[in-house]
């Protein structure tokens, strides 16, 4: 299963992207302005996207993704989400106000979008076995998602969260897992501020890890904000997780 970050800054700036994930050159996870960066021949194979909840950093270049695709598909782009999460887009960005609601367009009977709850949603991407929701706990209804290769390994990504009881009680559930890609937004001192947001510190990073029964095989590191990268980044560090660890940069392409 190849794994290309397109974006994983917690925010803006030259080289920062935010969130999106491409799997298999198929199917993405979010649609952050990391998604920008690919070329109109790329986009057109994306087959699915699994977004982890409404926030502008990660549905940012949704809008524009379609406008692009826009009488170029054969078969709708498929949305999947959090039933929450798809009514909130509809009401608040595909509302003509915004943006187009490009369900309807160019008619209702072969729209450029299809918005599938991700209860109802399957993986349709070769060698993508199954794409499953995992419970987070951010300030909007959000999730993360367990995708699983063909030939079995387990890659799972965290979304937007905070340290949780019920979040690790789901992660638990998951069995062995390849590689967790897990946010941290900012660094220890704004623990208050992460705490108000529902984000990880490396602090609650560190909780949430050694909470774990079983730590994943590799922890991928993102969503850091680009003020306190360098402050997060020695902080973690410092923790000594055990587990092998990297901090993503947009960009990073990795098989698993
Ligand atoms: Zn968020
Ligand atoms: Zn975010």
């Amino acid at each position: 299963m190849k794994v290309e970050v397109l974006g994983c800054s917690g925010g803006m700036g030259a080289g920062e992207y935010t969130t999106c994930v491409r799997i298999n050159d198929q199917l993405l996870i979010d649609a952050g302005s990391g998604l920008g960066t690919l070329s109109q021949s790329e986009m057109l194979k994306i087959q699915q996207v699994y977004l982890t909840h409404a926030h502008l950093d990660h549905v940012c270049f949704l809008p524009l993704l379609l406008d692009n695709l826009f009488e170029q598909l054969h078969s709708p782009l498929q949305v999947c989400a959090l039933p929450e999460v798809i009514a909130v887009l509809k009401t608040h960005l595909f509302n003509w106000s915004i943006w187009p609601d490009f369900t309807t367009l160019p008619n209702t009977q072969s729209p450029v979008l299809e918005f599938v709850p991700v209860d109802r949603a399957y993986a349709v991407v070769a060698g993508v076995k199954q794409v499953s929701p995992i419970k987070a706990h951010h300030v909007v209804p959000a999730c993360g998602y367990r995708i699983e290769s063909d030939e079995g390994k387990v890659f799972c990504f965290s979304g937007d969260t905070s340290f949780d009881p019920q979040v690790v009680d789901a992660y638990d559930q998951l069995g062995s897992i390849d590689c967790l890609m897990l946010e941290c937004a900012f660094p220890d001192r704004l623990q208050h501020i992460a705490d108000q947001s529902r984000h990880l510190t490396p602090h609650s990073l560190a909780g949430f890890i050694r909470s774990l029964k079983k730590p994943p095989g590799a922890l991928w590191i993102t969503h850091l904000k680009p003020a306190f990268r360098d402050e997060i980044q020695a902080q973690l560090t410092q923790c000594k997780l055990p587990v092998d660890l990297k901090f993503l940069s947009s960009g990073d392409t990795f098989i698993l």
